[in-house]
């Protein structure tokens, strides 16, 4: 299938169900979910445009939020990812975007703008799009959406230097920088400090965040046969390279067999990110979490290429040799351990570490008393994401235990048993994506 037929599927879809994209667009605004949490920000203009985009922390928000719109209605139409890779005979076309047309067997550096600065100076960032000799999917890499999170941006580099139009079959496209507002500041939100993956997919009318979000979902999303949005952890936390998806959907779990031997986390996508806004429309999506903020990690950014570069060849886009020695994904559902003191958090296991129930993960010491606590593992597991050694407080998510299961187990409500313990859904600051 062309992606040219398939973005014309995309914009039927709007237009046949216009309610229950309204009602998306609402969601998005409404319940975005994460307050920006910038030290130096009294939070106060965020507070003062309270129209129809406040932030909300709460997870119950979120579910009902998500009640509204009815999966069966916004699927219908879908194609699966499958149909992209077995329809794709012919002859490629052009991929039409961003008001250029590609050629089969180029590749170009086109340009996003979605929004202005104060003086009215467009802000662009850069898109990148390689369109193969043959027809195939059309896959996109999203980087960046948080500002401060480095790893995805020179995996998309290494991921395009790699390609050969002339080679490839359907075509990629590339969004290095997506929040380039933040990148600048070096921050994970933008200026207004709103989180702008809870945005998605955005309003034309809405607050700054809404409207960049509607912007790239438009002008970019609305082109992808699929999506791997790259991500960090956040606040001085790092993960383990992994894939958040949601494996009750048939589409995404195709999606996570092509990425090799790589840690397949189960988690359904919070209202407003991209992941989530995607999948609604028809677009499997997941989200590559690798690292940390602030530094370029080689051996995580090596990973995410690997995993990339396997589903690749997965899909048949290109032809290169078996990746992974293991093929298999592995599945985890997981839980956080909590601080349940604050003080010095020091780790005393590293990011892949296996781990037994009861195993010592780390100590908290109050500074002042030099009273210490253990942190210790409730499951047994692997350490999948951890807090790099910093001070923290009381309720500060320290280790992300995944607890190795099966690809059917991990989509079951087992999930919400271990995390229902931290009486808040297993929601954790900035943690999901
Ligand atoms: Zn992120």
């Amino acid at each position: 299938m062309s992606a040219l037929r398939r973005q014309s599927h995309t914009c039927h879809t709007i237009c046949q169900y216009p309610t229950v994209f309204l009602l998306l667009l609402l969601c998005g605004s409404a319940f975005a979910g994460e307050a920006a949490v910038d030290p130096t920000d009294n939070g106060v203009d965020v507070l003062q445009d309270s129209t129809v985009d406040i932030d909300s922390r709460s997870s119950e928000t979120s579910v009902a939020a998500e009640e509204l719109v009815d999966p069966t209605l916004t699927r219908e139409y879908m194609g699966p990812l499958a149909d992209a890779v077995t329809q794709a005979e012919g002859k490629a076309e052009a991929l039409s975007i961003l008001g250029s047309e590609i050629a089969p067997g180029t590749s170009q550096r086109l340009s996003w703008s979605a929004t202005e600065l104060f003086e009215g100076v467009p802000v662009s960032t850069p898109v990148l799009v390689a369109n193969g000799i043959a027809p195939g999917p059309t896959l996109c890499l999203t980087a960046a959406v948080h500002g401060d999170e480095l790893n995805g941006i020179e995996m998309v580099r290494r991921i395009f230097h790699d390609i050969e139009p002339r080679k490839l079959s359907g075509a990629l496209i590339g969004v290095p920088i997506v929040n380039v507002q933040g990148f600048r500041r070096g921050s994970r939100y933008l200026p207004d400090r709103r989180d702008l993956n809870r945005y998605f997919p955005g309003n034309p009318n809405g607050s700054a965040a809404a409207r960049i979000a509607h912007s790239l979902f438009v002008d970019v999303i609305a082109n992808c046969d699929a999506l791997i949005d790259l991500h960090t952890g956040s606040f001085e936390r790092t993960n383990l390279p992994q894939l958040r998806a949601n494996l009750r959907d048939p589409d995404v779990v195709t999606l996570t067999h092509g990425f090799g031997a790589m840690v397949v986390l189960h988690s359904k996508p919070t209202i407003g990110t991209l992941r989530y806004a995607a999948t609604l429309a028809g677009i499997p999506a997941v989200t590559v979490e690798a690292g940390g903020p602030s530094q370029l990690e080689l051996a995580e950014v090596k990973h995410g290429v690997k995993g990339v570069e396997s589903l690749l060849t997965t899909l048949g886009m290109t032809r290169k040799r078996r990746l992974w020695g293991n093929p298999e994904p592995v599945y985890y559902r997981s839980s956080w351990v909590r601080a349940d003191n604050g003080g010095i958090l020091l780790s005393d296991v590293s990011l892949g570490s296996t781990v037994r129930k009861g195993d010592l993960l780390g100590t908290i010491t109050d500074p002042m008393s030099n009273a210490r606590t253990e942190l210790r593992s409730p499951y047994s597991g692997r350490i999948i994401g951890m807090a790099r050694n910093q001070v923290v407080m009381p309720g500060f998510a320290t280790f992300h235990v995944g607890i190795e299961t099966d690809e059917v187990s991990a989509s079951e409500d087992k999930e919400v048993e271990v995390v229902e313990k931290t009486g808040d859904g297993g929601y954790v600051d900035g943690m999901s994506e």
